[in-house]
Order: C-alpha cells, then sequence, then structure tokens
C-alpha cells in the first residue's frame, strides 16, 4: 500500500519525535494530542529541533520549514481516518492505549496498519482490541527519535508477513534501522537494559559503590556513553519502575524483582532528572 499522510496519536517526547522524522522523510503527518497545549509544545520543539538540524547542515532551511508545513496538529481523533499508516505513541497505560487502538480500529480503513511505539505493552493485547490483529505491529523508536538510528519491530503474536515487511520497509525510508524482535516483555531493549539498571541500584543501595561511582566503571570500563545511574534518571525512575513490574509480572522470575530502593524513590517523588531529584540533584 502507498503510504502518505501518516497519524501520530500522542505529541509528548517520543510523538513530536517521531512527527519529526515522518515529515522530514516527506509523509504527511497529522499529529493527535488531547489538548492543544500539548501539540502547542509539540511543534515548538520540532522547530528548535529541526533547526538544530539545519545548524550542524544536516538540512537546509527550506527543509525545515517545508517539513513543519507537513505537520498538521489536531485534537480531534476522527482526523485521522485520513491516514494511510498510525503510529500511536501515548502514555505508557493499557487502558489508555486499548482505548486509543478500539477507536482507531473504528476511525480508519480496515486495511491500515496500527502501529504502537509502547516500550513495554504487549503488541498481541493492543492488537487484540482490534479486529484486525495481523495489521497491528510494534514500531519502538528511541530517545531522541531524530537523532537515534534504532527502531525495534515487535511482531505480536498474529502480526502478519506483510505487516511486517511494510514496517521494515518504512523504517528504512526514515533513515533508522529497523530490527525484528517477537513480542515479550520489555522485548529485547528494555528487558536487557533495565536489569542492568536496576542491578546498579542494589549496587548503591548495598553500598558497594556510590553513583558517581558506579556510573564511572561504566563510562571508563564498559565505554557507555552515560552511566546506569545517569541514565536511570533521564529515563524517569517511575518509568525504570513501571519497566521492572513489568518483567517481572510477565516473566515470574524473581531476578526481575524491582530494586527496593528504586520503590522508595519513586514514593518519595524522586523521579530523575524531571522532578529535580534521582540518583542526582538537577
Ligand atoms: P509523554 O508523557 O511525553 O507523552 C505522552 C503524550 O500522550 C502526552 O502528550 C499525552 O497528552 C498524550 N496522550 C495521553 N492520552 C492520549 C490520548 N487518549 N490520545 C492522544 N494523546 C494522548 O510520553 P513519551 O515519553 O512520549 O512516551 C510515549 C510512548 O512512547 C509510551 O508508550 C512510552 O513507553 C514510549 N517510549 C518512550 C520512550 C522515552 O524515552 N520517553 C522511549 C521509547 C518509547
Amino acid at each position: 500500500m502507498d503510504i502518505q499522510k501518516v497519524g501520530v496519536v500522542g505529541a509528548g517526547t517520543m510523538g513530536n519525535g517521531i512527527a519529526h522524522v515522518f515529515a522530514r522523510a516527506g509523509y504527511s503527518v497529522i499529529l493527535c494530542d488531547v489538548e492543544q497545549k500539548y501539540l502547542d509544545r509539540a511543534l515548538d520543539t520540532i522547530g528548535k529541533n529541526l533547526e538544530r538540524e539545519v545548524a550542524k547542515t544536516k538540512i537546509m532551511a527550506d527543509d525545515k520549514a517545508a517539513a513543519l508545513k507537513r505537520i498538521q496538529p489536531v485534537t480531534d481523533r476522527a482526523r485521522l481516518a485520513e491516514c494511510d499508516f498510525v503510529v500511536e505513541a501515548a502514555t505508557e497505560k493499557f487502558e489508555i492505549k486499548a482505548e486509543i487502538f478500539r477507536d482507531l480500529d473504528r476511525l480508519t480503513r480496515p486495511e491500515i496498519i496500527l502501529a504502537s511505539n509502547t516500550s513495554s505493552i504487549s503488541i498481541t493485547k493492543l492488537a487484540a482490541q482490534t479486529k484486525r490483529p495481523e495489521k497491528v505491529i510494534g514500531m519502538h523508536f528511541f530517545n531522541p527519535v531524530p537523532v537515534m538510528k534504532l527502531v525495534e519491530v515487535i511482531r505480536g503474536l498474529a502480526t502478519s508477513q506483510e505487516t511486517y515487511d511494510t514496517v521494515r520497509d518504512l523504517s528504512v525510508k526514515l533513515d533508522k534501522t529497523p530490527v525484528e524482535v517477537n513480542d515479550a516483555p520489555g522485548f529485547v531493549s528494555n528487558r536487557v537494559l533495565m536489569p542492568l539498571l536496576n542491578e546498579a541500584m542494589y549496587a548503591v543501595m548495598e553500598s558497594v559503590a556510590t553513583p558517581e561511582a558506579v556510573d564511572e566503571v561504566f563510562k571508563l570500563g564498559m565505554a557507555h556513553p552515560m552511566g546506569p545511574l545517569t541514565l536511570a534518571d533521564f529515563i524517569g525512575l517511575d518509568v525504570c519502575l513501571d519497566i521492572m513490574r513489568v518483567l517481572h509480572t510477565g516473566l515470574g522470575d524473581p531476578k526481575y524483582r524491582p530494586c527496593p530502593l528504586l520503590v522508595k524513590m519513586v514514593d518519595a517523588g524522586w523521579l530523575g532528572r524531571k522532578s529535580g531529584r534521582g540518583f542526582y540533584r538537577y
């Protein structure tokens, strides 16, 4: 199918980046969120990020203007009926996403693919909300979307080969590198990354080392661009805890037990960079 117009549901951190890369690649984008203020903030961010690409001579000033012109912000979800492909990047709560998928199934043409950018929710379960489970797939971008090359393409139990091939090709057209993964808690990225961050938290809790020392070990010893505790603060400790709980519940193995220090910090409202305090102060 010829994809020209793409719907993006949710205009937060990931949604604005996803709209950015589709618009930059020449697609028309309908960007949908629940309130105008989120759309205004998203367009402001996209404008600034495109400007940065102009400054780095990755794109021309004309490309920036053209990309911005291709993005239509809407609060009326019914407008997504015009789209040839939709990617959902709304808040990471199953009930919110389930309602969106039921509605998208009703609103959009039956042949179009519905993708989710979820970090941890089962693609198979989201697909089961629709009458087209073979056309539901995970398209997991990484933050910041305009910069990070990877797209984890996640097959739900019912996802068809045709759907997978379309999303793989679409990722390449966005100048990304798709990697094929089957649906399982945390997919590959968070199944491997989050236990690493969780274990780093145990090391701090058990006074093996300070957060600074743990991070230094990973930066200097493993050539990680940032240490695991800096990264956890950047991702958000509440998000880390939610993902650990998905792994713990979904895989049932005690090795995925969230670190008690992480639970305590989230209870205290120490959520990392976004709240001004996590393993570090901001
Ligand atoms: P965010 O909180 O920045 O943005 C979520 C947006 O969704 C908000 O603007 C909110 O208003 C909107 N929203 C909520 N309900 C909606 C609805 N019913 N219809 C339309 N919009 C709605 O969150 P985010 O970090 O952008 O995460 C979005 C998704 O991307 C989540 O599934 C998350 O797991 C995933 N993800 C996040 C990251 C990351 O690093 N932040 C990385 C990969 C994937």
